[in-house]
């Protein structure tokens, strides 16, 4: 048994270690500079350095690391060592100020849409203090922005940063209007809930598609799936239980709040919730939680694939991402106060919030587009690609009262005056019982189901800040002026709930029917990622990034640039490695096994030339003409894939990849899979869905 307290955290130099080891002074300046969310200066920075050099020598590092999200979504780390020699042959363990607060990563195989020219390859990384150092093994890592030399983001967590300090000045203006006079900044929080699906490693090594793209490419429907219903919050197996045990601890001890872990409703898929927190960190500790359930499956024999669609036909995995926005004294503005004022406050966050998600549908759908996510998105186990809020029965009722300026209740004789009178109390909604919904609100926080499991937050996030702090400022411009607040409130929660009711839908998002009418109320429904991606460089949204110096022009260009060519990569690999498989492997297997059909039905004819030989001649029939249907669709793959080179532009190309080439992949599989059932089991060349979905 081991003392959870004891090892929470251990590996963090948090506030408690600072605090402990760093002179008074300079605990002191540094608590200020974090607040001030400064970057250090540098004979601070030795003193600190110094102290956490020696702490995590303790604790057994030897290296240390710049630890950075660049455009890739994953995380880049470059380690160097802390020794430096002295001229008699020994070393000292040295780490300077000037290593804490900036490296220069060579950078130049990071993607920067174009940003850095190459022989302007550099780039630096500069020390985020807002998150914590902490040691992942034996490395000492430093959170970090990366920029290049010319001041532009390269990186995910710039932008992300940026968009919580835009969030905060806005969120803080509206605060002041309600006479709050205490409150410096307003911290938007994060809860991702991660799924995930662990394969046996022997297993998943046999597959090429699963080793090259962390999904299935081929793979017919085994005799049991999911349709039990068996495996969601089933009792959890012994190898996963030690599986969930050893992550829990690792995540543990670098200070990630891992809380809740069940199994999900796909057989192999699980979940894991943490304990939500400030943004910044919140998304610092999502990598490390994917990182950490891939190396810990290792450990166990197993692979961790965070694939949003890892099995056809089997329900894919995303990542719930719970938001919130809390004071610095830790009031969440999404929850539902007891006084008028409180209760006023709220509706405005809520409506804020509302006509921000309405207004930018098309870039929180960009924030969750990738080749990966295509494959749920829309379909039958996901939120679909349609952007929409569940606000729940008792909360819209009293907006439409609002709206309608009506009772909301046949009891209350008169009509609601937001500020004056309360609100009706109304039952919270956290039975999560719309789980179809793309954007829910559950009781004091939004809950947006349309991010994929393999994603980093930083985007989501980053784009969810900047569109609220949009609308508050909209209403902050309008309410400074005001003569009348009372009056003046009502009318803007009015007139935005008129305005953006449309975007509100409480029903199964899942039907064909939302569909409908989701076209009738003008909500757009953008299918793929290349329908999506277009919208990120919209005017509208350009100047959006531009107003709250979140992205300029250009570095929002950048990433729309990464996010197509990222797509086109993706597709590539995948339609190569199917060539690669049906060519190397499915044919020859199927040609192994007709060779084995003809000899024993010769062998019969000749031993009894009388016998039937039905059996092997339908089968051969079958297979035989499977074979050549199957090498037919992997020529045209291929011819196909050689049009991609000959596009000029990216846009173009990740269309074709999307017309073209995704339906020959998808006509592909369907032939391989057909041949799969027919194929004996021992000619097969790798693992079925049945052995890597129900053997761990
Ligand atoms: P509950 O908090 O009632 O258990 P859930 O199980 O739906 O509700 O919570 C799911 C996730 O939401 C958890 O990761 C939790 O930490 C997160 N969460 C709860 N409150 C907030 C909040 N105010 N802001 C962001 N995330 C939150
Ligand atoms: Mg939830």
């Amino acid at each position: 048994m081991f003392n959870v307290p004891a090892i929470f955290g251990s590996m963090v130099f948090n506030d408690h270690v600072m605090k402990e080891r760093l002179p008074k002074d300079t605990y002191k300046a540094l608590k200020k500079t974090i607040e001030e969310r400064k970057y250090l200066d540098e004979t601070l920075a030795d003193v600190v350095a110094g102290a956490m050099k020696d702490w995590a020598i303790e604790k057994g590092a030897t290296h240390f690391t710049h630890w950075f999200q660049p455009m890739t979504g994953i995380t880049a780390e470059k380690h160097d060592s802390f020794i430096s020699p002295v001229g008699d042959g020994t070393i000292i363990m040295e780490f300077s100020g000037k290593e804490l607060i900036k490296g220069e990563p060579d950078a130049s195989s990071f993607p920067s849409g174009g940003l850095r020219a190459t022989f302007e390859a550099r780039g630096y990384t500069a020390w985020d203090p807002t998150s914590y150092a902490f040691i992942k093994e034996k490395t000492l890592c430093i959170p970090t922005a990366f920029c290049s030399y010319s001041g532009e983001a390269l990186d995910k967590k710039t932008p992300l940063l940026r968009s919580i300090d835009a969030i905060s000045t806005q969120a803080v203006r509206i605060l002041r209007l309600f006479g709050n006079t205490e409150v410096v900044r307003v911290n938007t929080t994060v809860g991702p809930e991660q799924e995930y699906f662990l394969v046996d490693k022997a297993l998943h090594d046999k597959r090429e598609d699963l080793v090259y793209c962390g999904r299935t490419l081929f793979g017919a429907k085994p005799p049991k799936g999911q349709e039990l219903e068996d495996h969601y919050f089933g009792a959890i197996k012994p190898r996963i239980t030690a599986y969930m045990q050893e992550l829990n601890e690792e995540l543990w001890k670098l200070g990630v709040l891992s809380k809740t872990e069940h199994n999900e409703v796909a057989p192999a898929q699980h979940e894991l919730a943490p304990i939500f927190t400030n943004t910044n960190t919140g998304t610092d500790h999502n990598q490390l939680v994917m990182e950490m359930m891939k190396k810990v499956a290792m450990r166990h024999g197993l692979v961790c694939l965070l694939h949003e669609k890892p099995f056809a036909g089997v329900n894919g995995s995303g990542k719930h991402n719970n938001w919130s926005m809390s004071t610095d004294a830790g009031a969440n503005l999404l929850e539902p106060g007891d006084s008028p004022l409180e209760n006023a406050q709220f509706l405005l966050f809520l409506v804020a919030v509302i006509k921000a998600v309405d207004k930018y549908q098309d870039l929180l759908r960009v924030s969750v587009a990738s080749a990966g996510n295509d494959h749920r998105l829309g379909a039958n186990e996901a939120p679909p690609a349609i952007v929409s809020v569940f606000l729940g029965e008792e909360l819209t009722g009293i907006i439409e009262a609002i709206e309608n300026g009506t009772a909301y209740n046949k009891k209350d004789r008169e009509r609601m005056t937001i500020g004056v009178d309360v609100l009706p109390p109304f039952p919270k909604d956290t039975t999560d019982r719309n789980r179809t919904s793309p954007f829910a609100f559950t009781g004091n926080k939004f809950e947006f189901r349309m991010v994929g499991s393999s994603f980093s937050i930083a985007d989501p996030n980053m784009i969810l800040n900047t569109i609220v702090a949009d609308v508050l400022s909209e209403f902050a411009d309008k309410l400074e002026k005001s003569k009348d607040f009372t009056a003046d409130l009502n009318a803007i929660i009015k007139k935005t709930i008129q305005e953006h009711k449309r975007i509100i839908f409480n029903g199964n998002n899942y039907s064909e029917d939302w569909v409908k009418e989701a076209e009738s109320r003008g909500l757009l429904n953008m299918k793929s990622t290349v329908d999506a991606l277009p919208c990120l460089i919209s005017e509208k949204n350009v100047k959006l990034f531009d107003k709250f110096g979140v992205l300029t022009p250009v570095e929002v260009h950048s990433r729309y640039d990464i996010m197509l060519e990222n797509y086109c990569k993706v597709l590539s690999i995948e339609a190569l490695t199917m060539v690669d498989i049906a060519k190397k492997q499915i044919l020859p297997a199927a040609v192994e096994y007709m060779n084995d059909l003809s000899k024993t039905a010769a062998q019969k004819k000749s031993t009894f030339p009388s016998i039937t030989c039905k059996l092997e001649e339908q089968l051969l029939t079958k297979i035989s003409a499977l074979s050549g249907l199957l090498y037919q669709k992997t020529e045209t793959l291929e011819s196909d894939l050689l049009k991609c080179k000959t596009f000029g532009d990216t846009k173009g190309e990740a269309e074709f990849y999307r017309d073209v080439i995704f339906v020959d992949m998808q006509e592909l599989r369907a032939v391989a899979d057909e041949m799969e059932a027919l194929v004996g089991k021992k000619y097969w060349p790798f693992p079925t869905y049945g052995e890597l979905l129900f053997n761990v």
